[in-house]
């Protein structure tokens, strides 16, 4: 019985645990909030209360386990092997079968189920967005607040949309002369609307290394921000429509540059479709050539080290929750870091601590998402470096806000954004 169709699923997660509190030590809620409630402790205790029939899953329950960015860490410290990541979705997903999804929300993952209706909405979004976000003047990147504070935080920094997205940028299937393999790559929506600059280095990369690359148009949302909010509907239906749009052109193998796309592909789609049997075969097949493309990179080429620019960058690398802990990616982002001429690899204190961005976290809970962030900003600002460098679009909106309102000149990019820059390099010299 899979995660998303019952509570009782976890039922032997929730006996592993014996309250020792150790999860507290590394939790980002408790560290800002110290209520039990934040903590995954308080969390199971709510769990079994509701399982026990102690407690009815409320509205209020449903709040409580919002405060959790899914961030793994209590995973990796609990001494008993509690996954906590499950009882949090299992959780998640009761509260929507009890009392149904919020409107935001609702009307958010219906829209990204109707991609031609949601790709207008970005389009005209595009055109509008002058209307709502007041551009910020940023060497760096095209960076923008809300006019007006409508709940989400005033502080917050966003992208601006592209006026061209990723998908209607290049063709479906982009060939190169003497082809080693030919890869799919998943997009996800933030590098197709607004991150396109790390979809083009990707692109750029891979063709460097002779890679055909595919980019099926019929590919949609990872389905994450719908799984992880619990509406599993929404979630399933996301899941099949990509593993048909790859299945239909085929590839040897599929990268991801965004972290939460890459554990929808590894391990969310299979657990999804668990129920039906050729689906769940087919989100195997493809799990197994799923990668991260830092992962592909130094596991599958292995990248051209010939080739490579002088780039004069002191970098700091933040990891990604969902690429270290999710997918045990840590040490390949580094090693592509060190093999590029220039580049000073300096290491900042707990790279793996959650930036507090979590999706619709940062969203639903802003003040606490800005807490967070607070502390990642102090520790970047420490090591004196030039860029942050991540392995996920959602990361580097977050880091990008956390130093914007820091005051200070740090440049935020994708790893595989500094690697294309040194291809660049060394191809005009
Ligand atoms: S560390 Fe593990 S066993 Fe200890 S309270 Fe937290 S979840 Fe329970
Ligand atoms: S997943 Fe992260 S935020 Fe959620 S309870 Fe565990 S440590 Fe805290």
């Amino acid at each position: 019985m899979s995660v998303y169709d019952s509570l009782d699923s976890i039922t032997e997660e929730l006996h592993k645990c014996m309250k020792c509190g150790n999860c507290m030590a590394v939790c980002p809620i408790y560290k800002e909030t110290r209520q039990e409630v934040g903590v995954a402790r308080g969390k199971i205790s709510l769990a079994e209360y509701i399982l026990s029939g102690e407690t009815e899953m409320t509205k209020g329950m449903g709040d409580r386990f919002s405060l959790c960015t899914t961030c793994m860490a209590c995973n990796t410290n609990c001494p008993c092997g509690v996954r906590f990541d499950k009882i949090i979705l299992a959780a998640r997903a009761e509260a929507v079968r009890k009392k149904g999804l919020q409107s935001a929300k609702k009307i958010a993952f219906t829209a990204l189920k109707m991609q031609r209706v949601f790709d207008f909405g970005m389009k005209a979004g595009s055109i509008f967005q002058g209307i709502a976000l007041k551009n910020i003047p940023n060497r760096h990147s095209k960076l923008a607040r809300m006019r007006v504070d409508v709940g989400i935080g005033k502080e917050k920094v966003f992208p601006m949309l592209s006026k061209k997205t990723l998908r209607s940028e290049f063709p479906e299937v982009i060939k190169v002369k003497t082809p080693k393999m030919r890869v799919g790559f998943f997009t996800g929506c933030m590098i197709n609307y607004f991150y396109t600059d790390i979809g083009r280095a990707v692109i750029a990369v891979l063709r460097e290394n002779d890679i055909e690359v595919v980019i099926p148009k019929s590919q949609a949302c990872c389905g994450i921000p719908a799984s992880v909010n619990g509406d599993v509907v929404s979630a399933r239906t996301l899941a099949k429509r990509n593993l048909r749009a790859f299945e239909r052109m085929g590839a040897d193998a599929l990268v991801v540059a965004c972290s939460s796309g890459g554990t929808a592909w590894k391990h969310v789609f299979g657990e999804l479709l668990e129920n039906d049997h050729e689906l769940k075969a087919l989100a195997d097949k493809w799990a197994k050539k799923s990668y991260d493309i830092s992962e592909f990179l130094i596991h599958q080429v292995p990248f051209k080290k010939e080739g490579l620019g002088r780039v004069a960058r002191k970098v700091t690398y933040h990891e990604p929750c969902h690429l270290n802990r999710g997918q045990g990616i840590s040490k390949e982002p580094r090693e592509i870091l060190k093999s590029i001429p220039g580049v000073e690899l300096i290491e900042m204190k707990e790279p793996g601590r959650c930036c507090g961005m979590a999706g619709s976290f940062s969203l639903v809970h802003p003040d606490l998402s800005g807490q967070i962030s607070d502390r990642k900003t102090a520790d970047i600002q420490t090591t004196k470096t030039d860029t942050v460098a991540t392995g996920c679009p959602a990361c580097r909106l977050q880091l990008q806000s956390g130093v914007e309102n820091a005051g200070f000149d740090e440049e935020v990019l994708h790893t595989v954004q500094i690697l294309a820059e040194s291809y660049r390099v060394g191809r005009k010299n």
